[in-house]
């Protein structure tokens, strides 16, 4: 007990702007566990009020659905898995500013536009179309933060997206780097989606990049993907508890244990205090009684309204569940 609290005391030196190293972040993998996650929990919420005090939320519009030509283990839309979702092209304009319409009128101001596939490598027909939309969104709600998810870029698709008020990209690295082939796909590489992210970076355009609990990793891969991240220096880190979708590969796996995933959500607060970290997919639907507790785990922004094929909750619930968690914000800086 004595040891559990000198590992946690210790790590509150990123209060002061201290960093948490790998060693440092594994120790307390190995020695926090019981009425100790508490006081971890305790911490991250601390430094999550030091430095990204707001709560906020953004919703997202499936843009195109389905038919991905990729293996990820994890997803409803990959081609080589029989999911029985609703598949479709590349939506109209019109609906996508529909869609974009009802975010702006539920208050939210963070909007992502997201489409299923392995990326865009050439502006080809549909990439031109897409930046077009966008084009007519900025006209339509310049008050809207446009968030961009297509997958993969070239460095020339990447600098027009960053020409057409893409305000911020999201691409997931899922896993650790060194696990990516054996968790995630083989069908593409990790090192494509760090390219892509050093291509919009040097354009200027905010990164969105986090991952996926729960598909068979150890919770030491889980500290190998937040250090990544911090490498990568991105401004928003999402995470998601894998929601098992029945058809593919990964439709046995467990559901993860709150405790552990607060511990892992802690630990990424810790190693990225100052970054934007969004409780995604697997909230309400996987974590069910426990998203409560684990947004008070250094977590300072959700996603609303519902995910790419799943529902979620409206966005007035989450408003109201944003106000409660307001009044766990700490004033104290004194150790447990
Ligand atoms: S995560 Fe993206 S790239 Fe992978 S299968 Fe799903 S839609 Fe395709």
């Amino acid at each position: 007990m004595q040891r559990i609290h000198r590992t946690i005391e210790n790590a509150y030196k990123v209060l002061d702007g201290g960093v948490l190293s790998r060693e440092e972040a594994l120790e307390l993998d190995r020695q926090v566990s019981g009425a100790g996650l508490l006081d971890l929990i305790s911490l991250a919420n601390k430094v999550k009020d030091k430095y990204v005090p707001e709560i906020s939320a953004c919703s997202i519009l499936n843009a195109k659905s389905g038919v991905c030509s990729q293996n990820c283990k994890f997803c409803a839309q990959s081609a080589h898995y029989q999911t029985g979702i609703d598949t479709y092209p590349l939506v109209a304009r019109e609906q996508a500013l529909a869609a974009l319409e009802k975010v702006h009128a539920s208050g939210v101001r963070s909007f992502g536009y997201v489409t299923s596939g392995y990326g865009y490598l050439k502006p080809d027909r549909e990439f031109e179309y897409i930046l077009e939309t966008l084009d007519a969104m900025e006209a339509r709600f310049p008050e809207m933060k446009l968030c961009v998810s297509l997958g993969v870029l070239s460095e020339q698709t990447a600098k027009l997206l960053s020409e057409h008020h893409c305000g911020r990209y999201n691409i997931n690295l899922q896993t650790a780097p060194g696990k990516y082939a054996e968790l995630v796909a083989d069908t593409h590489g990790i090192q494509q989606k760090i390219d892509t992210v050093k291509y919009l970076q040097a354009f200027g355009v905010e990164i969105c990049c986090g991952g996926i609990f729960g598909l068979g990793e150890s919770s030491v891969d889980r500290i190998d993907l937040a250090l990544a991240v911090r490498e990568l220096d991105v401004e928003g880190i999402p995470l998601n508890v894998l929601m098992a979708i029945p058809g593919t590969p990964l439709e046995k796996l467990p559901v993860m244990e709150p405790a552990e995933v607060a511990k892992s959500f802690a630990l990424f607060r810790l190693l990225n205090p100052a970054k934007m970290i969004k409780f995604a997919g697997g909230r309400e639907t996987v974590m069910k009684d426990f998203q409560g507790l684990l947004m008070l785990a250094g977590v300072n922004a959700l996603m609303t309204g519902g995910y790419l094929t799943t529902r979620g909750r409206s966005v007035a619930e989450d408003e109201a569940f944003i106000g409660r968690l307001k009044h766990f914000s700490s004033d104290s800086r004194k150790l447990p």
